[in-house]
């Protein structure tokens, strides 16, 4: 006997249909003598509803009010998930967050989960029953309803796990698995049996929108095993996130291709080679919340030096604006830049036992007479720039140059 979390996302509680097909997973689990704790998130399409109804209303919606409307969406999924429950003869109760409680900082918006009473839910799997309880929301220390941030049921999911030593946390969604790359690109992506939290980590916050990167990291601290499954397949073990690496005899040099395509890059030419100029220059940028990515500098020649860094392509005007004002102040040379670049990367852990992946990956974008704009690595990633009309080739040819796919017969070229 085992004590799971399941978390069911938007599209798996989408409709009275869906919604039957969770009571019926969950039933199962209970038969099979397993305790369950059921997360949901709102239906499909209903958070999105409700921000627009917020924005509809008010210019830029209160934040406290926007977490009290948006937490509505789960309070209907949780109830109905319950009764599905019941109508099976299954013994359930739902839960709002501050019911359980899940206590949260008070960030409206964005909180953190800082403490979850797990009494009342205890007292339910002692009993026989499943907790269904409300994903996404929190309770701060004046009582007032938070939210965790677009995507949070997942960290709903795994704070669950973590504060009642789950034996494992299952994040039910709409695909079966992670996939080596984003198969929509590569049509012979794999899905991956198992992936370290370090390389998920990677994966998630590069774009691979699976799950939501802070539950990657709640999972990773507290060792909650993190499994990842679709609800609309009866069968399949889908892909298991834990701290384990395999052995090293199996252990791929690289595990996935992730690529991120909103992203740009500014150039300051001419800057003073002193020391000080990289934080004057970003300083700014950073005191405006714009997050910057990677960072080179150029060895500097005859007292000047050449800057480049990347953000988020919505991020990049305004950037722009503040490097431009503080390179004119300097005295630095032209600020030049390109909102039309993407990022890809390759991750794995093997490879801090490997020499020469970083070689595999470029001659295969050499091959593909792909120009590397900018290069950054890390212990178990090495991530380009490249021109944005050469992503889907690119992460096509790295894909392939590290044996990724299925099978040699799906290939597609
Ligand atoms: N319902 C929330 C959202 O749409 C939380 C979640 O789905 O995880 O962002
Ligand atoms: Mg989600």
């Amino acid at each position: 006997m085992a004590l799971y979390v399941q978390k069911f996302g938007g599209t798996s509680v989408g409709s009275v249909e869906r919604i039957q097909a969770v009571a019926e997973r969950v039933a199962g689990f209970r038969a099979a003598g397993h305790q369950v704790v059921v997360v949901v998130s709102a239906m499909s399409g209903e958070t999105n509803r409700l921000v627009d109804l917020a924005n509809a209303v008010q210019a830029e919606p209160d934040e406290r009010e926007l977490d009290v409307l948006l937490a509505s969406g789960e309070q209907v999924s949780v109830a109905l998930t319950s009764m599905a429950l019941l109508e099976r003869g299954v013994a359930a109760r739902s839960y709002l967050a501050d019911q359980v409680s899940i206590h949260t900082n008070g960030h409206h918006t964005r909180s953190r989960i800082e403490k979850i009473d797990t009494e009342r839910l205890r007292e339910d799997l002692e009993a026989g029953r499943v907790p269904v309880v409300a994903g996404f929301q929190g309770v701060d220390a004046q009582g007032n309803i938070t939210t965790l941030g677009r995507g949070g049921s997942d960290t709903t999911a795994v704070a669950l796990a973590a504060a009642l030593r789950a034996d494992e946390c299952q994040i039910y969604t709409d695909v079966d698995g992670v996939y080596t790359t984003d198969p929509r690109v590569v049509p012979s992506a794999r899905r991956l049996d198992r992936i370290t939290f370090e390389e998920m980590l990677e994966m998630a916050s590069l774009g691979a929108k699976v799950l939501h990167p802070r539950s990657v990291e709640f999972a990773g601290k507290y060792g909650i095993p993190l499994r990842v499954l679709s609800s609309f397949e009866e069968t399949g073990s889908g892909t298991l996130i834990t701290t384990e690496e395999s052995d090293a005899m199996e252990q791929p040099v690289v595990s996935g291709i992730a690529f991120a395509r909103d992203e740009a890059k500014i150039t300051i030419q001419g800057a003073p080679d002193v020391p000080g100029v990289a934080s004057k220059m970003l300083g700014p940028v950073s005191a405006e919340g714009i997050e910057v990515d990677m960072i080179v500098q150029n060895v500097g020649a005859a007292g000047q030096t050449d800057f480049t860094f990347t953000v988020k392509r919505s991020d990049y005007a305004d950037a722009m604006r503040l490097v431009r004002k503080v390179a004119a102040e300097m005295g630095a040379g032209e600020v030049t830049g390109d909102n039309r670049i993407v990022k890809v990367s390759a991750v794995g852990v093997g490879m801090r036992s490997h020499a020469g992946v970083a070689m595999r990956m470029f001659d295969a974008l050499a091959a593909e007479n792909i120009n590397i704009q900018i290069i950054s690595t890390s212990e178990i990633k090495i991530s380009v720039v490249i021109d944005e009309k050469y992503l889907e080739l690119a992460v096509r040819a790295i894909h392939q140059a590290f044996e990724l796919s299925g099978s040699a017969e799906e290939e597609i070229d």
